[in-house]
């Protein structure tokens, strides 16, 4: 049977970074059939209403409904281990990163872990995940496993390590590239499971690691490829040291077949300008992690000077570096550090990164991440007055913008009111089962 959600609408035709706030279109009382996991129509809600009177109504009121939030780059393996304090990069992979990622050895902790980092993710409003897993393979087939059961479009892969870490934390060149390809064949475009080949980052892959999984990438180029990038200088002084003959960090994964337009790099703060200039000519993605970079104190984003250039451009928790499995929260400190850079993002950018944005980064902008017919039904439904605090600020709002900006400042889970996935509810809040 049809359903047909009813509330305010907010749909995306066009890159607000491009077009401007008025590439949204909002409706103050519209309305969303869906049938079978898509989108069927969309817009005034008493017109649809009079035409598919058998539909199943949910009627949200005043709350606002978006698509789903996706989420372009995670380590569900760190959910354990989020805001564990403080240390900078190098170190709190060392003292809370591996460690955990090594008990991913038991596939029933892993699963224990996939289950609980998806059911997170969907009482904050996400519907999509790009996650980097352990070296363990069951740790990729936990997470797809448990996404599979929420019927959820996600990504992810094998993270390769083959020095650089603990003994029980290695890999090698070779195993690296047999378990991915397995995986591959194993999850890749079943269901809605997308593989992502994943060298952690290049101080933790030897050159024949990186090149083992550059041919992997090769030969199977409709899969993404996830890494790190320039996340902290004095990891970028680490590479160099790792492999000095390279131009730059970019350099390194350029020179073992890892740069491409289905590569997303994630963080990417201190880029220099020919790094910069690759990215643009190959067409890569980035992951821009803002909780992440002020919570290990890596740098502020250059998100204007970058989306500026044309880079595709996803917004991402990165749990458990991030210090929030919010992407109400990641939206907010996007726009802190934007602030830092004296620029001022507008809730519609905000609002696009952590969909539309993100969906286009991983290369699925086709499928999910906007409103609108004939698009997959990954929904979440925001109350925009989820605390009294954002309640009577929103009360005086004066549009739709102004009415969502304190939620995206100051919302949490408590915001979510219901996260719909594939056309089915797959969250609501406790308040809201006997509405239904
Ligand atoms: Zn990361």
């Amino acid at each position: 049977m049809a359903e047909l959600l009813l509330g305010q609408l907010v749909s995306m035709a066009a890159d607000p970074f491009v077009e401007g706030p008025s590439a949204a279109r909002h409706w103050a009382r519209g309305g969303v059939l869906i049938d079978a996991g898509r989108i069927l129509a969309i817009g005034d809600a008493a017109e649809l209403a009079a035409a598919h009177p058998g539909a199943h109504r949910h009627d949200y009121g005043a709350a606002l409904i978006s698509a789903g939030f996706v989420d372009a780059h995670m380590h569900y393996p760190q959910t354990a281990i989020i805001a564990s304090w403080g240390k900078r990069l190098i170190d709190w992979l060392n003292t809370y990163t591996f460690p955990e990622e090594a008990r991913f050895a038991d596939p029933a902790y892993a699963a224990t872990i996939a289950e609980r980092a998806l059911d997170l993710a969907l009482a904050h409003g996400t519907t999509t995940l790009t996650s980097y897993a352990t070296i363990h393979p069951a740790s990729v087939d936990a997470f797809f496993t448990a996404a599979a059961r929420r019927d959820m479009r996600v990504a992810a892969g094998k993270t390769c390590m083959d020095r650089n870490a603990p003994d029980n934390l290695r890999d090698s060149a070779q195993s690296a590239y047999d378990d991915s390809r397995a995986l591959i064949s194993r999850w890749h475009g079943v269901g809605r499971a997308h593989y992502v080949i994943t060298p952690r980052f290049a101080p933790t892959s030897s050159r024949d690691q990186l090149a083992a999984l550059g041919a992997l990438w090769a030969e199977h180029p409709d899969c993404l490829m996830q890494t790190h990038l320039s996340e902290q200088t004095d990891e970028i002084a680490w590479v160099a040291s790792l492999f000095p003959e390279a131009r730059d960090y970019l350099d390194v994964y350029e020179a073992h077949g890892l740069l491409g337009a289905n590569g997303i790099y994630g963080h990417a703060i201190h880029l220099t300008a020919r790094e910069r200039d690759r990215l643009v000519e190959v067409g890569a993605a980035l992951a821009h992690c803002p909780t992440s970079n002020t919570f290990i104190g890596s740098g502020l984003f250059d998100m204007a000077g970058l989306k500026a250039r044309g880079l595709r451009i996803g917004l991402a928790t990165d749990t458990g570096g991030g210090s929030s499995f919010s992407m109400l929260r990641t939206m907010a400190a996007a726009y802190e550090v934007a602030q830092l850079n004296h620029v001022s993002l507008h809730p519609a950018q905000l609002l696009w990164l952590a969909t539309a944005g993100s969906a286009a980064a991983l290369q699925l902008g086709d499928r999910i991440g906007t409103l609108a017919v004939g698009y997959e039904a990954d929904l979440v439904v925001l109350d925009l007055a989820s605390t009294p605090a954002i309640a009577q600020r929103s009360a005086r709002a004066g549009d739709v913008w102004e009415a969502l900006f304190p939620t995206i400042m100051m919302g949490d889970d408590r915001a979510i009111r219901a996260t719909w996935v594939n056309g089915k509810i797959a969250h609501q809040r406790p308040d809201e089962g006997h509405q239904h």
